[in-house]
């Protein structure tokens, strides 16, 4: 697991897979003190190197501290940076969890086809975290796991599940 710099230009390595039907990459760290950071953006580019149809991707995520009403905003992004005109399927998933009691605040998925070169996803993601303990505990430390998966550029539509 590694630590969220306050540099988010650092880069934080995924751990890749190429299988037969997709590409995978996890991103696993650790965000500290959005409480004093007031909010933090991951951002970062991969490629697929797909043989057959390769793609590039800009990940953008924009991690809030919790105001004091319980609200809590990631917006979300990921645009397909290359100028292919081939649709490939997209599955992401977000899960964030607070270091001190495991609890997990955010488990959120979303998988879009027909993406093509320069298209955007773009979401918001609203939680509630109602109990201030909680909410002290989410702006302390965070892990974040995020998965996306970039499926159909070598292979035919496929209609299985990755594991997240
Ligand atoms: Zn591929």
């Amino acid at each position: 697991m590694a630590a969220a710099s306050s540099d988010n230009k650092k880069n934080i390595k995924p751990s890749v897979y190429h299988g037969p039907h997709w590409h995978g990459f996890l991103y696993d760290f650790t965000l500290l003190q959005l409480d004093v950071k007031e909010s933090w953006t991951f951002r970062q580019v991969f490629n697929t190197r797909c043989k057959t149809q390769p793609s590039t991707w800009l990940c953008e995520i924009s991690f809030q501290k919790i105001s004091d009403d319980g609200t809590v905003c990631f917006p979300v992004s990921l645009k397909r940076n290359d100028s292919n005109n081939n649709a490939v399927e997209v599955r992401i998933a977000l899960r964030v969890r607070d270091l001190t009691k495991k609890h997990l605040h955010v488990s959120w998925t979303t998988t879009k086809e027909d993406i093509r070169g320069g298209v955007a996803i773009e979401e918001t993601i609203k939680e509630n975290v109602p109990f201030s303990k909680e909410r002290s505990d989410f702006n302390r430390a965070l892990n974040i796991n995020l998965y996306m998966y970039i499926l159909s550029c070598h292979s035919q539509p496929f209609s299985g599940k990755p594991r997240y």
